[in-house]
């Protein structure tokens, strides 16, 4: 099972992760971005977004 988190207050809203990783984060009303999906069925991307974030504040587990 794949967990994604993310510490939402840390996020800066640079926009890198949903750039990195558009199939599973976006950019909310609220100017950072959030995860579509927070059990996906494959990790896809989002390791790439969790190494891709400057503040660390995405997590991924496998
Ligand atoms: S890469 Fe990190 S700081 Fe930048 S928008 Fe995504 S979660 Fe927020």
């Amino acid at each position: 099972m794949v967990e994604v988190k993310q510490e939402h207050e840390k996020c800066i809203g640079c926009g890198a992760c949903a750039a990195m990783c558009p199939d599973n984060w976006e950019m909310g009303p609220d100017g950072k971005a959030r995860p579509k999906d927070t059990k996906p069925k494959e990790v896809g991307c989002n390791k790439q977004a969790e190494s891709v974030c400057p503040v660390k504040c995405i997590h991924v587990k496998e």
